[in-house]
């Protein structure tokens, strides 16, 4: 299936300085790995993503707390919570950040639909309705669940987060919404500290706590049965990912044990199932992940394996 890469230099413009886990270096790391990898990189198809519009934000957040970000970007930045700061450019590139993943949800829903990674940044499965959260402003897979519900009739939505942290915005931002099911593995207690099995959200949540350590295949396996049980009896039109790489071995801010080629194995199984489900539709988007070389390798497996089924 061919493969989008969708990215936009804004993204680059949320200046959190270089002492910071979450800086530009990252995604300069995923497009030189992506580079070095001549035939990969020539077979995707690359898009400079948009801006996501106030109300498409507000499909999920506070339209106040949208103002306000935008408000203190135009201030010049300043900090938003203890690990959150925004810049001058924050604004310009938390919108490109959720715009990317509203063209891959486009693009998916095209005639022919496309697959799609999008290489953004800030993150977002921190971000809450009015607030910043751990690096992130503005949820972008969440607000890209209910855009393709909107937008596109979506009438049942997957999202599955591999991030090594729980993904407590997305779970905040969409388990008001039965038909959106939400997956997400973690280490657990680790932060945000939220994401207990029990915690269900209203029958729509599946969270996976995890020590760190483990043999890979442990956490291969426990994502695999999570996913078969959010979808049991639940067929989704369009399956999103949120694609944190601080799940891999060595990571600074996780002490998961996997590397790029299990993330393959795990994204090659969802394509075979988004195959059978729903013509092939998978949005994957960047979220954590602080060593940038292993974001770089696990952006280029989780690629080669995006476009293998
Ligand atoms: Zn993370």
């Amino acid at each position: 299936m061919t493969v989008a890469f969708i990215s936009n230099s804004d993204c680059g413009r949320h200046d959190t300085g270089w002492g910071a886990p979450e800086h530009v270096g990252r995604l300069r790391a995923i497009t030189a790995a992506l580079k070095n990898d001549l035939d990969l990189f020539t077979s995707l198809h690359h898009v400079e993503g948009r801006h996501a519009t106030p109300d498409e934000l507000a499909l999920a957040h506070d339209p106040a707390y949208i103002r306000s970000i935008e408000a203190l970007a135009a201030r010049g930045g300043g900090r938003l919570d203890a690990d959150t700061v925004a810049s001058e450019g924050s604004w310009a590139a938390a919108t490109a950040a959720a715009g990317c993943v509203l063209d891959g949800v486009d693009l998916a829903f095209a005639p022919q639909p496309m697959r799609a990674f999008c290489g953004v940044r800030p993150p977002g499965h921190h971000a809450l309705r009015d607030a910043a959260m751990g690096f992130c402003l503005f949820g972008n897979v969440a607000v890209a669940a209910h855009y393709a519900r909107r937008k596109h009739g979506a009438e049942r939505v997957l999202i599955v987060d591999w991030d090594v942290h729980h993904g407590n915005g997305t779970q905040a931002l969409v388990e008001q919404d039965e038909a959106i099911h939400f997956v997400s593995m973690h280490q657990w207690p680790w932060y945000p500290g939220t994401g207990e099995a029990g915690d269900r959200g209203n029958g729509n949540v599946w969270n996976i706590p995890m020590p760190p350590g483990l043999e890979p295949a442990a956490y291969v396996t426990a994502l695999e049965r999570g996913i078969d049980a959010a979808t049991a009896g639940f067929t989704p039109d369009l399956v999103l990912i949120s694609a944190g790489f601080d799940c891999l071995r060595g990571d600074p801010l996780g002490g998961f044990t996997l590397e790029p080629h299990h993330l393959a194995e795990v994204t090659r199984r969802l394509g075979q199932r988004a195959d059978a489900w729903c013509r092939g539709r998978i949005v994957s988007a960047l979220e954590g992940g602080y060593l940038v070389g292993r974001v770089g390798d696990g952006v280029v497996a989780h690629l080669h394996a995006l476009a293998a089924t």
